[in-house]
């Protein structure tokens, strides 16, 4: 049988919230390796909301897809051919390219993994991109001290739970934010959040006040829209907001009137944003501290497969409607070390 490499591609861009008709699967030649390059075949594919603002077209921190390109995303695969003496088949690597089955990149851009280290997964979650977006905002924007009371938006999701979880090792008073009954219950009883409230429910205002009697010292925003309008008033003063995303609102067809930051002028609020990428040099830092209460069970992680690339469009459109349940990943192929 010819091996094809089967591709996800942006048709056109979305208006509001993304539909299946707004990409196309095609399958296309496997790619050969040039020179120092790597062929890798795809296990993992990593689906993150950043997504949501490539595929739009608008200015941003980075260069939007083109219509008819691959969808960007990092995957976890198996090397197939290697031209880089560094990797040998059957090797197993992050940093493959995109939504697709197969990939073709330089072997200085990839990262070994060692199966017998974690699981070759936690390379998109806890131990990858989105475990060092908690542990960046933590560090350089919220600083927790013990005893301080954290909020954390999405927090059953990839970077709301490793924060969670990081704010709680500080000493904090971490109460989690979720939609949802199973996701409050995992936050609260398996991650060990002091508390978890319900977005979807009517009183999140209500609720936030009883959860945090002493206030807010620390939000870690990541969802933006009706939550931030009832976490902002019981902000303390001297708190800090982590501007990490606003997920609820990339959607927006028009953007909605915001809240009124006087307050954070009032209360001497710190507010600031980051993008991971900039902080690339805290990743040694980060897995030193991560990587063993992984491998000891003390760092707890969920991810939520999701089987086959053409299964990656709507699971996609379910991680902006909160579908997915923990760190979303796409099973490209066989996971040998499973
Ligand atoms: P998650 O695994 O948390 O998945 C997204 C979750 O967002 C959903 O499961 C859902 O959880 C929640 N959500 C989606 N739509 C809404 C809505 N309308 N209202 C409220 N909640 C909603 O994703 P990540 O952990 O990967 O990302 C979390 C945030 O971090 C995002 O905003 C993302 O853009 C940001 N980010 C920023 C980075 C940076 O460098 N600044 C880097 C990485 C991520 P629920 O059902 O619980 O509401």
């Amino acid at each position: 049988m010819v091996e094809t490499n089967r591709q996800v591609l942006l048709k056109r861009r979305p208006n509001g919230m993304p539909v299946p008709e707004d990409f196309s699967i095609v399958d296309s030649a496997v790619p050969e390796p040039g020179d120092g390059q790597v062929l890798l075949r795809g296990i993992y594919l990593s689906l993150d909301p950043y997504m949501r603002g490539r595929i739009s077209g608008q200015p941003s921190y980075a260069r939007p897809t083109a219509l008819g390109e691959v969808i960007e995303g990092r995957v976890v695969g198996q090397v197939a051919r290697s031209r880089d003496p560094a990797f040998r088949e059957g090797d197993y690597a992050a940093g493959g390219f995109g939504w697709q089955t197969h990939s073709v990149v330089s072997g200085g851009s990839l990262q070994k993994l060692d199966p017998a280290a974690a699981p070759i997964s936690t390379a998109l979650g806890i131990l990858g991109m989105p475990g060092l977006t908690a542990y960046v905002g933590l560090k350089t924007i919220g600083q927790p001290k013990s005893g301080e009371t954290v909020v954390i938006s999405a927090a059953s999701g990839a970077v709301g739970a490793v924060a969670g979880q990081l704010a709680k090792r500080d000493g904090c008073r971490v109460v989690g934010i979720a939609g949802g009954g199973d996701k409050c219950r995992y936050v609260a009883e398996e991650l060990g959040f002091e508390a978890c409230l319900d977005h979807r429910g009517a009183h999140l205002a209500g609720e936030l006040a009883a959860a945090c009697p002493r206030g807010i010292d620390v939000y870690f925003e990541n969802v933006g829209g009706a939550v931030q309008a009832a976490v902002f008033p019981h902000l303390n003063d001297h708190g800090r907001m982590i501007m990490c995303g606003m997920i609820s609102e990339y959607n927006d067809v028009e953007p909605r009137p915001g809240p009124n930051l006087m307050a954070a002028v009032r209360k001497r609020l710190r507010i600031q944003g980051f993008i991971v990428s900039d902080h690339a040099a805290l990743r040694p830092e980060f897995l030193a501290l991560a990587a063993p209460l992984v491998k000891s069970g003390q760092l707890k992680y969920r991810e939520d497969v999701v089987d086959g690339i053409d299964n990656a469009p709507g699971a996609f459109i379910g991680l902006l409607q909160g579908r997915n349940f923990g760190k979303l990943l796409v099973r490209l192929g066989t996971d040998p070390t499973h």
